[in-house]
């Protein structure tokens, strides 16, 4: 499997799809789509399909593109996940829009200045910008949290850089 698996969770995986693309993996992810559907665009775009659901992949198409996640937790699954796909959790944190799975851009600290909070604005050097939905993102306190859920998801050899 190559290091940047492109995937996509089924209804049941929200919050596991939101986690990984928090971790910068590329997770198509449709509240309200078919099983049909859901299979016809995995293999049309080359995606995994992560699943829960022990019917659908008995399918012949399903077959050779899921990965059947286990455990009733998303901390459960996600640490599941990531193991098998060799996914490093440090290595493209906040690097993709939770919201839309875009990838973001560096935004120029001038052109957030109405966007953000002005103590936000004051203290932060960096921000970044999803072009597709146009949230703004920066080291902040999300970011710290989400970093230490992830500190107590993984592995304490799981170098995730220092503290902050
Ligand atoms: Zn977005």
């Amino acid at each position: 499997m190559p290091a940047e698996t492109p995937f996509i969770a089924d209804v049941m995986l929200g919050r596991l799809a939101t986690w990984l693309r928090l971790l910068g993996c590329d997770v198509e992810y449709f509240p309200k789509i078919s099983d049909d559907d859901l299979v016809e665009r995995a293999s049309r775009s080359g995606r995994v399909i992560l699943t829960r659901d022990t019917e659908l992949i008995r399918r012949r198409k399903v077959r050779d593109i899921h990965f059947l996640v286990r455990g009733n937790s998303y901390r459960d699954q996600l640490r599941q996940v990531a193991e098998h796909f060799s996914i490093v959790p440090s290595s493209r944190i906040l690097t993709r829009c939770l919201r839309c799975n875009e990838k973001l851009e560096d935004i120029d600290r001038s052109e957030v200045r109405d966007k953000v909070p002005s103590y936000v604005f004051e203290t932060q050097p960096n921000f970044r910008t999803c072009n597709r939905c146009g949230r703004v993102y920066w080291r902040g306190t999300h970011h710290d949290k989400s970093l230490a859920e992830i500190r107590g998801i993984f592995r304490p050899q799981d170098d995730l850089g220092p503290e902050e």
